[in-house]
């Protein structure tokens, strides 16, 4: 349930109870007018490093981009990565998701329909996304053509983002591969803490608190998670707070 979350900002994590998964876009690095124009602060990678090894490992970044991206922006964190919902992952045993699409020629469609329409489209290893961040206006006609691109693939679903809608392989969630690891070394017997921004971060929020842990809400909107900082700011120096006691 979605409900209105109080501005009240968490409590310290505890490195040596908590399991952290934290989302990338809005959550550590504040959003980009293209995905690929992320600007990643001086020392954020240095931070998640201290905090996993505090952490005893049991730290995991949980991005809908992918894997590749995601190890690109932060070439100096070597933890482990979740990449496109879950269908990607580094340093963790998690299944991944199959290749059933034609992705080359998915990926040709959002770019013919893209370039015809001035929006922009992403190719993903596992699906696509089209971007309409610089043509607000233009929503109804982006989620008209993903969900006729959705017709034409019935192993994709759509996945409403920010200014973007995403087909993504329809068994990979965020939340369904946190289910998978929670129980795995190094996350087992710990409390899992789930920072994210996105529609996408909902169902891991609820799943972190009804595991008696925090889901914590990034930047404004209607949340299900009992916790909210206000943007990736407030989210590294809380993220470095933990790493300072
Ligand atoms: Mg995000």
């Amino acid at each position: 349930m979605t409900t209105d979350t109080p501005n009240t900002a968490p409590p310290a994590l505890v490195p040596g109870e908590d399991a952290v998964f934290l989302d990338f876009d809005g959550t550590l690095v504040e959003i980009a007018p293209r995905p690929d124009a992320v600007h990643v602060p001086d020392g954020l990678a240095e931070v998640l490093m201290d905090l996993h090894a505090l952490c005893g490992g049991a730290l995991a970044l949980v991005s809908g981009r992918a894997m590749g991206e995601l190890a690109a922006f932060l070439p100096r964190f070597t933890g482990p990565l979740i990449g496109s919902h879950g269908a990607e992952s580094r340093g963790l045993d998690l299944p991944g998701a199959g290749h059933a699409v034609d992705l080359a020629a998915l990926h040709a469609r959002f770019v013919e329909f893209a370039n015809a329409n001035d929006l922009l489209a992403e190719a993903k290893p596992h699906g696509a996304a089209i971007h309409f961040r610089s043509r607000p206006e233009a929503e109804a006609l982006a989620r008209a053509f993903a969900e006729e691109m959705i017709a034409l693939h019935p192993g994709l679903t759509l996945q409403p983002a920010k200014m973007a809608f995403e087909l993504r392989p329809a068994g990979a969630t965020k939340d369904a591969a946190l289910r998978q690891l929670a129980d795995a070394v190094p996350f087992a017997g710990r409390r899992p803490v789930y920072l994210g921004d996105d529609t996408t971060d909902e169902p891991a929020l609820i799943w972190a608190q009804e595991r008696g842990g925090m889901g914590v809400k990034v930047g404004e909107g209607a949340s299900a998670a009992r916790w909210r900082l206000s943007g990736p700011q407030a989210v590294r120096a809380w993220l470095t707070a933990a790493t300072e006691t």
